[in-house]
């Protein structure tokens, strides 16, 4: 009998346990917990290493049922951003593998989430002599396409490491044909080594809900027009957008009883991009329709989702975005830019609608259909609650477990 697969999950920045919505932490963050999780369950041995941001962390936590969070130290125990996480990976890498040795633990394989751990992977890999895995979650060069100021540009080292790893990884993983496509005409991947799977959806978890009650348990009046938006406060969501499409709403759409709901962030103390959006707030005098409310645990998004009336998701780039599909999966019509992995999941005009990015006007144009036709609101969100058998987790890590059982291609064939 072959023994179980066991993988090492490298995480560096994104700790699975973080609290979602405020710094660097989201997406990612679910996606690592939850395939993790999914492949534990599937038999598979997980250890995800990640990067130990704090003093009352247990060293080693368990994610479920074969699979397990492992916090190792790199820089002093404290939380640093991504940008200067680079820095800290040797010795992350020298940590890493005593703890190994120490535990006299052995991998099948690496996989390895965004360049930074990509970085990892690779030292790994040769180290131990196993495949590389990789999945970017985003890409530098896709970025820097959208970046609209010099500060949200990534730089030549982010990018010279991905071409690096993407040379170098035994198999990668694009989450959509978007993101295969940007993988080989920007960094000249291999196509036989892509392999397109989709990020998971916890259909348990976002459901639909009694409305009513939903709406009751936040405090929101049964004849308010809400639009939400959750996730990460950072340029690339577009949040300045969907604040220019509420003061259309308000005074070109006649919408008096109209408000914006902002999930995520940390109000307690205001990063760059939430001094922007409440300078921006202020001048375009939108104070009574816009509420900041900060991160939200993920247990109570799914009140959010059915609460709300659409779900706006105003971004510059998604490489796949899990809100869309959580708020569609809660029944809820999203109105969406259409870019990267929201053009895969939002059906325009069934589900919701896709509209060009960084277009308040076409967004409150949306927007404004969905909130003046509460019946074609709830076709589409009757519509919409049916994307939760497509992505459940079981199904996806399947699909991961396929590829960690592929043959790599020969890796000294030429991309091109
Ligand atoms: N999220 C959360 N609480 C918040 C904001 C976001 O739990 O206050 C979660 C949300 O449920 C989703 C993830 O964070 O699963 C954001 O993922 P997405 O792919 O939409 O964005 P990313 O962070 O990858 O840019």
């Amino acid at each position: 009998m072959t023994h179980p697969l066991r993988v090492a999950m490298l995480s560096v920045h994104g700790c699975p346990l973080a609290r979602l919505g405020e710094k660097d932490a989201g997406g990612m963050n679910v996606y690592v917990r939850e395939l993790s999780r999914a492949l534990g369950q599937l038999g598979v041995g997980v250890d995800v290493y990640t990067r130990c941001v704090d003093q009352s962390t247990d060293p080693i936590v368990p994610l479920g049922s074969d699979a397990r969070v492992i916090h190792i130290e790199a820089g002093g125990v404290r939380y640093v951003p991504k940008s200067g996480i680079y820095d800290l990976l040797p010795e992350f890498i020298g940590n890493l593998k005593s703890f190994a040795k120490t535990h006299d633990l052995h991998y099948d394989l690496v996989h390895g989430h965004y360049w930074l751990s990509g970085l990892v992977g690779l030292d790994l890999k040769s180290a131990w002599n196993v495949p590389l895995v990789q999945m970017f979650h985003t890409l530098g060069e896709v970025k820097n396409l959208v970046a609209r100021r010099p500060n949200e540009m990534e730089g030549e080292l982010r990018i010279d490491c991905e071409r690096h790893i993407m040379a170098h990884a035994d198999q990668l993983i694009a989450a959509n044909a978007d993101e295969r496509a940007h993988m080989v005409w920007f960094y000249r991947a291999d196509q036989d080594r892509i392999h397109e799977v989709p990020c998971g959806l916890d259909a348990d978890l976002f459901r639909p809900l009694d409305r009513a009650a939903c709406r009751a348990r936040l405090g929101w009046q049964s004849d308010e027009q809400v639009v939400l938006f959750v996730g990460r406060i950072e340029p690339l969501k577009g949040i300045d957008i969907l604040l220019r499409a509420v003061m259309y709403l308000v005074r070109c759409h006649d919408h008096p009883r109209l408000r914006a709901i902002i999930v995520g962030g940390d109000v307690s103390k205001d990063g760059d991009e939430l001094q922007r959006l409440r300078a921006l707030v202020q001048s375009l005098d939108l104070g009574a329709y816009v509420n900041f409310v900060g991160a939200q645990d993920q247990e109570v998004l799914p009140t959010y989702y059915t609460a709300a009336d659409v779900c706006a998701m105003p971004s510059f780039h998604e490489s796949f975005g899990m809100v869309a599909i959580e708020a569609l999966s809660c029944g809820t019509p999203v109105v969406a830019s259409r870019v990267g992995g929201l053009q895969y999941t939002i059906r325009d005009g069934e589900t919701g609608f896709l509209v060009p990015r960084g277009d308040p006007v076409v967004l409150a144009d949306r927007l404004c259909l969905l909130l003046s036709r509460p019946d074609l609101r709830d076709q589409m969100g009757q519509r919409a609650a049916g994307v939760a058998g497509i992505y459940d987790w079981q199904t996806i890590a399947q699909q991961i477990l396929a590829v960690y059982q592929a043959r790599p291609p020969d890796l000294r064939k030429t991309p091109f």
